[in-house]
C-alpha cells in the first residue's frame, strides 16, 4: 500500500524557484491548456455569430450568448466525471493526459470548417476533456506538498498565475489570427497549444512527479467493475438513443437542452448538499460547515455568473457597443479577453501581500465572499453609466470595458484564491475527493442560469440588464456580510 508519505518521498522537493519541480510540468501543462481554452472562448462567441460572408455561423445574437453560457457550464460539470474516473480508475496524471488529448482533437475538430456538425462535436470533445483534466491536475498540485508543507498555499498562487499567464496571451494570439485571418485557424492554433502542453506533460512527468497521481486511491474492486461498467454502458447508450430519437423528432431543440442543463445547474448541488449532509460519514460538526458552506456557494455562484459573462455579453458589447478605432488603430474585440487575466497577474501579489500585511485582522472568509461580490456587482453597475449618458445608438469609450473587467478582477481575487481552500476544510473528510469538483460547480451552476439569462440581453435594455443583475448581487454580496458572523459560527472553528 502506498501511502501519503511514500508519494512525497518520491516527487523530486526542490528544482522549481524553491518548489518541487512537479510544479513546473503542472504549471507549463495548465498554461497551455488554458491557452487553448481562453483562446478558443475569446472568438467562439465572434464564430457563432457572425455572418456566414465573414465566416461565421450566423447564429442570432442571443442563441450564440446561451450556448457560450450552456458549453461553459458544462465544461465545467464534467469535472464531477473526471473526479470519478481519477479517483476509481485510472488515478489523476493518466486522467490529465487523456483529458488533454481529448481537448486536443476538441479543438483540431473546429479547425475543419464544417458549420454546426463539427461545433458540436468539438464541445463534445472539449467538455469531456476538460472534465478529465481541469479538476485533476489542480489536485495533483496538492500532492506534491507533505500537509504540512509552507509552501503550499505558494505553489497554488504560483499554478494560479500559470493558468492566468495562459488566458493572457491567448486572446491575443487565437485572437488576432482568428479574427483577422480565419476563425479556423484561430482555432488550429488552439490545438497546437494543447499540444503543447501533452508534450510538456509527458516528457516531464516520470522524472518530476514521481508516485503522484500515478494510481487510483479509492480503486474499484475486480467484482464491482462489471456491474458498474455495465450500467454505465447501459446508461450511454440509453442517453444517445434517446437523443437521437429526440434530436430526430424535432423535440430537442437547442432551447429545450439549455433548459436541460439550467435544471441539472440547480439539481446537482442540491443533491451533493443533501448526500454529504445526511451521510452517515459526516459527523456533526461537519454538518454544521456544510450548511456553512451552502451560502458560500450560492454567492461564489452569483459572482461566477458575473464574471464568465465578460467572454459573453461583455464580448458582444465589445464588438458591437464599443468605439474600437484609436486614431487609425483598430482594436480587436477578443484582445478585451485579456483583461481579466491581466488584472489578475497583476495584482495576485497585492492581494498575497495584503493578506500577509493583515494577519488575524484579514477579512474572514464569507466577509471575502462577499466583497468579492460587490466589486463584481459595481462592475455591472457601471456599465449603466455610458448608456445613461450617451444612449446605447452610439459607441463607446474602450475604458469602460477595461474599469468593467478591473472591478470584477478585484472581486476575483477576494473569492476565487480562497474559495477552493474554504471548499476543502469545510468539506466532510470522507468526500475529500470531491471537493474540487464541488468548488468547479459553482461556475458550472452559475453558467447554467446564465444560459437563461444572456439571452435577455439587447443593447436597447442594456440599463434594466446590467442593473438588475447587478442589484442582486448587491442584495446577496449585503446579506452575506450581514450574515458572516452566524455562518461563521456554523463554520466550527474553520477560518
Ligand atoms: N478562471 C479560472 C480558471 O480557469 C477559474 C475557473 C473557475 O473556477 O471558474 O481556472
Ligand atoms: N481569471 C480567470 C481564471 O482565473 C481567467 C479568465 O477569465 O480569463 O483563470
Amino acid at each position: 500500500m502506498t501511502t501519503k508519505q511514500d508519494i512525497i518521498k518520491s516527487v523530486p522537493q526542490k528544482g522549481f524557484f524553491g518548489h518541487p519541480k512537479g510544479l513546473l510540468s503542472l504549471f507549463f501543462t495548465e498554461f497551455w491548456e488554458r491557452f487553448s481554452y481562453y483562446g478558443m472562448r475569446a472568438i467562439l462567441l465572434y464564430y457563432m455569430y457572425y455572418e456566414l460572408n465573414q465566416g461565421g455561423l450566423g447564429l442570432d445574437r442571443s442563441t450564440a450568448n446561451s450556448i457560450m453560457a450552456v458549453y461553459g457550464s458544462l465544461v465545467y460539470m464534467s469535472g464531477i466525471i473526471g473526479g470519478w474516473i481519477a479517483d476509481r480508475l485510472f488515478g489523476t496524471t493518466k486522467t490529465v493526459f487523456y483529458g488533454g488529448v481529448a481537448i486536443m482533437i476538441g479543438h483540431a475538430t473546429l479547425a475543419i470548417p464544417g458549420g454546426m456538425t463539427t461545433l458540436f462535436v468539438s464541445m463534445a470533445f472539449i467538455i469531456i476533456g476538460t472534465g478529465l483534466l481541469k479538476p485533476n491536475i489542480s489536485s495533483i498540485v496538492g500532492d506534491l506538498y507533505a500537509e504540512n508543507d509552507v509552501r503550499r498555499d505558494s505553489g497554488f498562487s504560483i499554478f494560479y498565475m500559470g493558468i492566468n499567464a495562459g488566458a493572457f496571451i491567448a486572446p491575443f494570439i487565437v485572437g488576432t489570427v482568428g479574427l483577422d485571418y480565419n476563425f479556423h485557424a484561430g482555432f488550429g492554433l488552439a490545438a497546437i497549444g494543447m499540444f503543447f502542453g501533452l508534450v510538456v506533460f509527458m516528457v516531464t512527468k516520470k522524472k518530476y512527479l514521481g508516485l503522484a497521481g500515478s494510481f487510483a486511491p479509492n480503486p474499484l474492486a475486480k467484482d464491482e467493475r462489471v456491474k458498474v461498467f455495465s450500467r454505465i454502458a447501459i446508461g450511454i447508450v440509453a442517453i444517445l438513443v434517446i437523443g437521437y430519437i429526440l434530436i430526430t423528432n424535432g423535440i430537442m431543440t437547442i432551447d429545450v437542452f439549455t433548459m436541460i442543463v439550467s435544471i441539472l445547474g440547480i439539481v446537482i448541488p442540491t443533491i451533493y448538499f443533501i448526500v454529504l449532509y445526511r451521510s452517515a460519514k459526516t459527523n456533526a460538526d461537519e454538518k454544521s460547515r456544510v450548511l456553512a458552506y451552502i451560502p458560500l456557494f450560492v454567492a461564489a455562484m452569483m459572482f461566477w455568473a458575473i464574471q464568465e459573462q465578460g467572454a459573453i455579453i461583455l464580448a458582444q458589447y465589445a464588438d458591437e457597443r464599443t468605439n474600437l478605432m484609436v486614431g487609425s488603430f483598430e482594436i480587436n474585440p477578443a484582445w478585451f479577453q485579456s483583461l481579466n487575466p491581466l488584472f489578475i497577474i497583476a495584482l495576485a501579489p497585492i492581494f498575497a501581500w495584503l493578506w500577509v500585511k493583515l494577519g488575524e485582522r484579514q477579512p474572514s472568509t464569507p466577509k471575502k465572499f462577499a466583497l468579492g461580490l460587490f466589486f463584481a456587482s459595481m462592475s455591472f453597475l457601471v456599465m449603466i453609466i455610458p448608456a445613461y449618458m450617451n444612449g446605447t445608438d452610439t459607441l463607446v469609450s474602450p475604458y469602460w470595458l477595461v474599469l468593467s473587467f478591473f472591478l470584477v478582477v478585484l472581486g476575483e481575487l477576494l473569492l476565487s484564491p480562497v474559495g477552493l481552500s474554504a471548499t476543502t476544510k469545510l468539506a466532510p473528510a470522507a468526500f475529500a475527493a470531491q471537493t474540487m469538483s464541488l468548488w468547479f460547480l459553482t461556475s458550472a451552476s452559475a453558467q447554467a442560469i446564465n444560459a437563461q439569462v444572456v439571452k435577455l440581453y439587447t443593447p436597447e435594455n442594456e440599463i434594466a440588464y446590467f442593473g438588475v443583475i447587478g442589484a442582486v448581487a448587491l442584495i446577496i454580496g449585503f446579506l452575506l456580510y450581514f450574515f458572516s458572523p452566524k455562518i461563521e459560527e456554523f463554520m466550527r472553528g474553520i477560518k
